[in-house]
């Protein structure tokens, strides 16, 4: 399983995206998985930027991931977000022989991000939300590079602000897709 990061706007979706249709990975991105799923709780703190609760995630993802073929593999996006979520992600990792192999951070400035949610408009981009979301970002990378990093898993840093097709190549590049 590998696992991608980045702040909101940072391209993780579109890049995600096209390394699955190319068959590389297998996309599952928690945000979308929660958006086709939308119960009122989970709209109100979507829209909010909050996180949702983890017994609404730990279901839906569960299920996204039994029904995943064995390959190619997965690409999760937006999971773990809180130290639980980790402890939930290693438990069925393990139990299921899929264990996190490699991290991809797609790094690009808070400016840069700003003016690309900018034009893409989600509900949950207006100026007050992205902040949450940058913040809860920002936990996300500490909590997801200081535990796996130190159980000696390869973290690649990529810088996102290229265009999406050389970002696309560097990626494909770095983790010999
Ligand atoms: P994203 O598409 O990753 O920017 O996520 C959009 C929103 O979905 C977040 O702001 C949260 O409200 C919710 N969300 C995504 N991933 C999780 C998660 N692992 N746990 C709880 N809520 C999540």
């Amino acid at each position: 399983m590998i696992l991608i990061l980045g702040p909101p706007g940072a391209g993780k979706s579109v890049q995600a995206e096209l390394l699955s249709e190319k068959g590389k990975v297998q996309w599952l991105s928690l945000g979308q998985i929660l958006r086709e799923n939308l119960s009122k709780d989970v709209k109100r703190r979507m829209e909010k930027g909050e996180l949702v609760s983890d017994e609404v995630v730990y279901g839906l993802l569960e299920k996204a991931l039994d029904e995943a073929p064995a390959n190619p593999p997965i690409m999760l996006d937006g999971f773990p977000r809180r130290y639980s979520q980790l402890e939930w992600l290693v438990d069925y990792s393990e139990r299921n022989n899929c264990e996190v192999s490699m991290i991809i951070h797609l790094m690009i400035s808070e400016e840069e991000a700003l003016s690309r949610l900018d034009k893409r408009g989600r509900l949950d981009d207006d100026v007050e939300t992205v902040s949450v979301r940058f913040r809860q970002y920002k936990k996300d990378v500490t909590l997801v590079v200081n535990t796996f990093g130190e159980r000696g898993v390869t973290i690649y840093e990529i810088d996102g602000s290229d265009t999406i097709e050389n970002v696309q190549k560097a990626m494909i590049e770095k983790m010999s897709l």
